[in-house]
């Protein structure tokens, strides 16, 4: 009996395909093949190789062609992705699809990795050292003296460095090579800050649990020096020859933290991040699959990198939901950070200000050990919060008389201010005064948002455009009024005000391109007034030293959402967004503009601190048995026409095993009931215990595959969602 190949092929099917080895080579588990399917070709990963098949073995086709000599994936990441595929109810395939570079999953050979490197000879350090060199050169000896970089760091951080690099290495002051040099060149200790007693502890507990696994909160707020922290201990990683993994929510935090980690640790940094080209993903992939990549920092994916020789793995700013992936593989970076960390025996840290409720409860209950940074170090006082009521002001464009007088008293100072709205546009809402129109996408329910300088208006849920009109379209009017403020009214408002200030915004619309947002904040000189307006965006990324104030202007939304995470979403936004003042010396300021002064959660919030607000949040969660203490799945499902939506919801209900220690809610509109012409429903199932949720789990899915009335739905099931 020959044996079989169990393979897992990138395909949304819960199963995996059984071949016959190919004629010629050995095959692995983790190792990529070309196998016939329908009547084409795929590339596939070995999963198992079995004795038996599950179908008689003269119908089972051979693999075409072996593609690797030794497994690409390794025996933790083939256990973690079986995991991660079984929790998260992805197809065994996708979840491998979603661990490999695109390239990596075509049927080709594995691109070279000895790429390119370049590094100061003894000459070349002299010079740098005599101060010997000018503009571009200089800049790239600089960049050279902390260690050897690769000409991928040095595009991504000296754009136009080659023309240097030629003049220099024809001077004989650099070298090229094909391998990164593996020694490292930290900076002189001198130059690293003396760390805190508090920092000192959590570099001590992280770094006497090397070499074992152990899950870590470090609770520290943004400025409160936690970057120190992971730095001191990735040194201590690298010193024993192993690797460090830094994920961070946003490729937008990137640079300056390469920058950083490079400059420290002298060691090439490895970015993993959606926008590298496939082929920079793939050798950077394979690097630290074959260990020369040391120090790796990515967003969400890169949660998958091979670490043959893993030290510590770090999540940076944990709460965040980008490291939840929301469509296709629903994947929680976070979770699957702390399940490799088990797998590969080396301790996890999540770092944030702001910690998510679920990572606080198991810290309460001891699966994860705390540590605080509660001092800011170097920092004056903690930024001094204050509410202004809105109620019965005068308004200018949505700003009260106090929210202007404050910033006009920090420009006066020649500080800078940041004004945050998180929405885009000019107003969220075109109104005719004569008769009571708004303009509203019809496929989505919703209002259109205007955006006065394309004259446009947009739909933010499914991107549908039409032209400013003129005058209404229902009564011919021409008095259109906006109503309510996005960020690019904001900007018109305060630049009508303070005309002699400049005033940024920031905002997806005008940081559309790569690094445009890094760009933007680089303008803003460290002594010269200036304003800030934008969304979320500006919650993070980019130090500002010369930021006093902070004022938030339209809160209230996040008061009244249905979903039961808004609160904790809220609190974590004033937090991020409040921790921007003051970072240097100079003491800050936040303003919180509302119409509910006494709000509890904001009350709370500005009494006693996120903390505090957390566990009342947690009480709240564990009385009504929400998560984190009790576990849900989403079945959520979409078509043009309700009907199937509701047919195939009526079936999977009916397809549910009776009595189960489960509570069902729904069928139910999901909260946008229309989105860009679909209707949608949903199903929500909640149990307290996840073992009880997840035994029924795939005996449902697989279920719900056979429906036919599944076939004229688009539907899928998430597990632990975290937006309902
Ligand atoms: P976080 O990562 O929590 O936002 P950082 O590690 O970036 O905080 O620290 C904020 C600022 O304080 C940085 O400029 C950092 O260099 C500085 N800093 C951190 N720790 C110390 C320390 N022990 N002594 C002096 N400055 C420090
Ligand atoms: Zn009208
Ligand atoms: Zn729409």
């Amino acid at each position: 009996m020959p044996a079989v190949l169990r393979v897992a092929l990138p395909l949304p099917l819960p199963t995996l395909f059984d071949y016959l080895p190919p004629a010629a080579g050995e095959s692995h588990v983790g190792s990529r093949v070309l196998v016939p399917f329908g009547r084409g070709k795929r590339v596939g990963v070995v999963v198992a190789i079995d004795a038996e098949a599950t179908i008689g073995s003269h119908r089972l086709k051979q693999v075409v062609r072996l593609l690797d000599d030794a497994p690409l994936l390794d025996a933790e990441l083939m256990r973690t992705l079986a995991w991660a595929a079984d929790y998260w109810l992805g197809a065994p395939g996708e979840a491998y699809a979603n661990a490999l570079p695109l390239s990596l999953r075509e049927a080709r050979p594995l691109p070279a990795i000895g790429d390119e490197y370049w590094s100061l000879t003894p000459s070349g350090r002299s010079t740098h050292d005599a101060g010997g060199r000018r503009g571009g050169s200089q800049a790239l000896l600089a960049a050279l003296a902390a260690g050897a970089s690769s000409a991928q760091e040095l595009t991504e951080g000296l754009p136009g460095w080659r023309a240097a690099a030629r003049r220099l290495a024809e001077a004989g002051l650099l070298e090229r090579s094909e391998r990164p040099p593996l020694d490292h060149h930290p900076l002189p200790a001198s130059l690293a800050p003396q760390l805190s007693d508090e920092q000192h502890q959590a570099v001590a507990a992280v770094g006497a649990c090397l070499g074992q696994y152990q899950p870590f909160l470090l609770d520290g707020v943004t400025g409160s020096g936690k970057t120190e922290v992971y730095l001191a201990l990735i040194e201590q990683v690298l010193a024993q020859g192993r690797q460090a993994l830094l994920l961070v929510p946003e490729i937008g935090l990137a640079p300056q933290t390469v920058r950083r980690l490079r400059e420290r640790l002298g060691v090439i940094v490895e970015v993993l991040h959606s926008n590298l080209s496939e082929g920079d993903r793939a050798r950077a992939w394979l690097r630290a699959r074959a260990g020369t990549a040391r120090v790796i920092l990515g967003t969400r994916s890169a949660v998958f990198t091979p670490l043959p020789q893993a030290g510590l793995i770090i999540v940076d700013e944990e709460h965040d939901s980008a490291y939840k992936q929301q469509e296709g593989f629903r994947y929680h970076a976070r979770d699957l950070a702390l399940v490799r960390a088990r797998a590969l025996g080396v301790p996890v840290l999540l770092g944030s200000g702001t910690p998510s409720l679920e990572s606080l409860a198991n810290a309460e209950s001891g699966r994860y050990r705390s540590l605080h940074l509660r001092a800011r170090p170097g920092a004056t006082r903690p930024p001094q919060v204050q509410i202004i009521d809105m109620r019965a002001q005068r308004l200018e464009h949505g700003l009260s008389p106090a929210l202007l007088t404050a910033v006009a008293e920090t420009v006066a100072r020649g500080e800078q201010a940041l004004v945050f709205r998180n929405r885009r546009g000019y107003a969220p809402v075109l109104l005719c005064h004569s008769c009571g129109w708004h303009a509203e996408c019809s496929r989505c329910d919703r209002p259109l948002t205007l955006h006065a300088g394309r004259r446009q208006l947009i739909c933010h849920h499914c991107d549908y455009r039409q032209r400013l009109p003129d005058a209404c379209p229902s009564c011919g009017a021409t008095e259109l009024k906006a109503q309510g403020q996005g960020t690019e009214r904001l900007e018109e408002a305060l630049v009508t005000q303070f005309p002699q200030v400049p005033v940024l915004r920031v905002d997806r619309e005008t940081t559309r391109r790569r690094d445009a947002f890094e760009q933007l904040l680089g303008t803003l000189r460290d002594d010269q007034p200036a304003i800030l307006v934008g969304t979320q965006m500006l919650a993070k990324g980019h130090d500002l030293p010369n930021l006093t104030l902070v004022a938030m202007v339209g809160v209230d939304e996040g008061l009244h959402s249905v979903d039961f995470r808004a609160s904790e979403r809220l609190a974590q936004l004033v937090v991020q967004v409040a921790g921007r003042a003051g970072r240097a010396r100079k003491p800050g300021r936040v303003l919180l503009q509302t119409h509910q002064p006494d709000h509890p959660l904001l009350r709370g919030l500005l009494a006693h601190g996120y903390a505090a607000a957390a566990r009342g949040l947690l009480a709240e969660r564990r009385q009504i048995q929400l998560p984190p203490y009790s576990h849900q799945v989403l079945l959520r499902a979409d078509a043009g026409l309700r009907e199937h939506v509701d047919a195939f919801l009526a079936d999977a209900c009916a397809a549910l095993p009776p009595d189960g220690a489960w509570q069902l809610a729904g069928p139910m509109p999901a909260p946008m009931p229309l989105r860009a012409g679909r209707h949608r429903s949903q199903l929500l199932l909640e149990a307290v215990s996840r073992s009880v949720l997840h035994g029924m789990l795939r005996s449902w899915q697989l279920a719900l595959l056979a429906l036919p009335s599944a076939r004229r739905v688009r539907w899928s099931l998430d597990v632990d969602p975290i937006d309902l």
